[in-house]
């Protein structure tokens, strides 16, 4: 298989752990006979050193000719103080809206050998953890209209809540298609006893459902939610919920995972076209002192085989890697504890461990 793949390492951590990502490629390539050709291009923060814009023209046009992109984190304390247009992660919004990938896939999957990593009593973990988020992408508060307005008690800012049905339509179709792959049960997550929105949402899902006889459908307010995935996380299969709802929950589910460096994501259009990014950011706080976990890119390597090149064995063979890699006790110190019989390694090593088991 001929593959083209436009790689932004961005940021932070991003060109560190998108290394990962090129020699994970490279040998399941040479392992299984595959070319995948690999365009590295600037977005985010380092963009706008170079030419002045988080997301250049040639890093677009590169995504919309490729077969899918991976992506490693944007975002830096050195950008912070830019105005909110002008900020790093307008990247990430434009590619989204750009590429049309308005469904989001977040699994957080508590591997069995990180279970002591899980900051949840044994007890509420015992038998795994295994369920996906499935979150609305393009739409919603963080794309509706927003501004300015004087009151009577001065400046205020106002950012606007949208979804129409075909938006809520489409999500959801994605959601009930992944739970007939899975434990078919999804729960859809919104705040129908307040907003008007939510209670579109709602009933749109219900009409959905009505697709699917073998899913059961739930519904949660999403505090309720944020209660319900501390206190009892199996009960989920697949949480289906908006963008702002969505962006909070997943890193909530990632946290019971053990790190947000374990966690991988698919961004994927109706066409089946992704953009695949580990869900965390760019951890300026731990840049360039190799010491990010890689894994959470690696697994979103996995997830691009999976879901946009239907190379289910390539995926497995990369998710076993990992896997076998946490079974010998190697960890990054985000998922290393002291006193332990665990070996604690470096951004490039755990690479190279990972690529040696492939
Ligand atoms: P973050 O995910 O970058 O970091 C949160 C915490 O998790 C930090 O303590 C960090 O050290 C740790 N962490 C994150 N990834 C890790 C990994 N792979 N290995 C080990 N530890 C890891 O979130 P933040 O600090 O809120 O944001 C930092 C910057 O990243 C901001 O500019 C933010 O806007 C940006 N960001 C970008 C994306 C993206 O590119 N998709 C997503 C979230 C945040």
């Amino acid at each position: 298989m001929n593959k083209k793949i436009t790689l932004i390492p961005g940021d932070g951590i991003g060109p560190e752990v998108a290394q990962g990502a090129v020699q994970t490629l490279k040998k399941v390539g040479e392992k299984f006979g595959h070319n995948f050709g690999i365009e590295t291009v600037l977005a985010g923060g380092c963009a706008i050193d170079a030419c002045g814009q988080a997301l250049p023209s040639e890093t677009l046009e590169s995504c919309k000719v490729s077969d899918a992109v991976l992506l490693g984190a944007i975002g830096g304390w050195k950008w912070d103080n830019l105005p909110g247009d002008k900020r790093p992660e307008t990247a990430l919004l434009q590619l989204r809206k750009e590429l049309s990938l308005f469904a989001a896939l977040r699994p957080a999957l508590l591997f069995e050998d990180l279970a002591d990593a899980c900051p949840l009593k044994p007890e509420i973990i015992e038998g795994g953890l295994d369920l996906l988020v499935v979150r609305e992408l393009t739409g919603g508060i963080y794309y509706g209209e927003r501004g300015y307005k004087e009151t009577a008690l001065g400046k205020a800012a106002y950012d606007i809540e949208l979804y129409s049905e075909g938006e809520v339509r489409r999500i959801a179709h994605v959601a009930f298609s992944m739970a007939m792959k899975r434990k078919r049960h999804v729960t859809s997550v919104d705040k129908a006893n307040v907003l008007e929105s939510s209670r579109l949402w709602r009933e749109v899902v219900t009409q959905v459902s009505k697709e699917y006889p073998e899913v059961t459908l739930n519904h949660l307010y999403v505090d309720n939610a944020a209660m319900q995935l501390v206190r009892s996380p199996r009960q989920f299969d697949v949480i289906l919920t908006g963008n702002l709802f969505g962006d909070i929950l997943s890193d909530e589910a990632s946290v019971i995972t053990g790190s947000i460096g374990m966690l991988p994501s698919a961004n994927l259009s109706e066409s089946g076209f992704g953009m695949y990014e580990p869900v965390h950011g760019s951890a300026p706080d731990i840049a360039d002192q190799d010491k990010a976990n890689p894994m959470a890119m690696i697994l979103s390597v996995a997830m691009m085989l999976r879901y946009t090149f239907g190379l289910t064995q390539e995926a497995d063979c990369v998710e076993n890697a990992v896997k076998s890699v946490l079974k010998l006790g190697y960890r990054t110190p985000d998922i290393y504890k002291e006193g332990t019989s665990q070996k604690l390694v470096g951004t490039k090593e755990s690479i190279r461990l990972i690529t040696d088991k492939l």
